[in-house]
């Protein structure tokens, strides 16, 4: 399907691996220019490249930290005014409720909420002279379906759910589409992390600790990072112009809900 992006601009935070990489990868191949950012210089210069050489896109890597606002304004002064922003940034640790003093919270909201929002600020007002514009912002299942041990998680996405919701129909009108997308496990560097975490609560090996994750997910496997690149770069394409505010789960079927 031609998705009718080729030739905008997008800017793809936090790309250098796993979901965000995935997403900077599917618009490239829809023919997008692209500006990535990662905290990492050497792994953002190796996907950027890889990036160039299979799709013949224009790509300018920016190391450094989206979260911080000296990072952020680096990352902003080399995107200029975009087409398609991709906000995303490493998810907080997981612990008990009882673990976190209001530093952790504070952090939390700063990356998952406070970044995202700062980046759709600066960005919304050039989608909104233009009359286009597509806003992702990879959050995570667990807005849907909290999970326990990600309470920095739970509570920092549903913030940014909550400003996503009502600054969707805000922007609607002026051709720009803001939407969410929330993985479940996907086969990353983050999901290993996981999978460690689960194997030393429960002494078990970190194979074991995946199959057990596996099983609870009805596709009976971890998705990949191209299929959920591809469903973002639906999200960014002129198809999509009729999606507001939305909120798309790619989990496998794990979220056990109706709706
Ligand atoms: P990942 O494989 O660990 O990749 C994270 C990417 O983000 C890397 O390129 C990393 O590079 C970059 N990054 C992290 N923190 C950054 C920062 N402060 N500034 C700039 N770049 C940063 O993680 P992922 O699995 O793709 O997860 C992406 C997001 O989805 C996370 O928020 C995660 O919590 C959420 N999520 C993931 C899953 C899953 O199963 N994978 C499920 C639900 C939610 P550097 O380290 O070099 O900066």
């Amino acid at each position: 399907m031609d998705l009718g992006i080729a030739g905008k601009t997008a800017l793809v935070c936090a790309s250098s691996k796993g979901l965000g990489k995935g997403c900077a990868e599917a618009l490239a191949a829809a023919g997008v220019s692209l500006i990535m950012n990662a905290r990492g210089a050497e792994a953002l210069e190796a996907t950027a490249q890889e990036i160039r050489d299979r799709h013949g896109v224009a790509v300018t890597a920016v190391a450094a930290d989206i979260t911080s606002a000296d990072g952020r304004a680096e990352v902003l002064a080399a995107a200029g005014s975009v087409d398609i922003l991709v906000t995303n940034a490493g998810g907080p640790p997981p612990g008990l409720w009882s673990d976190w003093d209001r530093d952790d919270f504070i952090a939390a909201l700063d990356a998952n909420m406070l970044t995202p929002v700062a980046l759709m600020q600066a960005m919304l007002p050039g989608m909104i002279e233009r009359k286009w514009g597509r806003v992702v912002n990879i959050t995570s299942g667990s807005v849907k379906a909290p999970i326990p041990q990600l309470g920095l998680s739970n509570t920092a996405r549903a913030g940014l759910t909550g400003f996503v919701a009502g600054t969707a129909r805000q922007v609607a009108g002026q051709g720009v589409t803001i939407n969410n997308l929330l993985p479940g496990i996907h086969a990353t560097d983050r999901a290993v992390s996981l999978d460690t975490g689960v194997a030393k609560a429960q002494g078990i090996d970190i194979a074991a600790a995946k199959t057990q994750r596996e099983a609870t997910i009805p596709s009976g496997r971890y998705g990949t990072a191209s299929e959920f690149g591809a469903t973002c770069a639906f999200m960014c394409s002129q198809h999509a112009g009729f999606m507001v505010g939305q909120n798309i789960v790619l989990d496998g079927g794990a979220i056990n809900a109706t709706l």
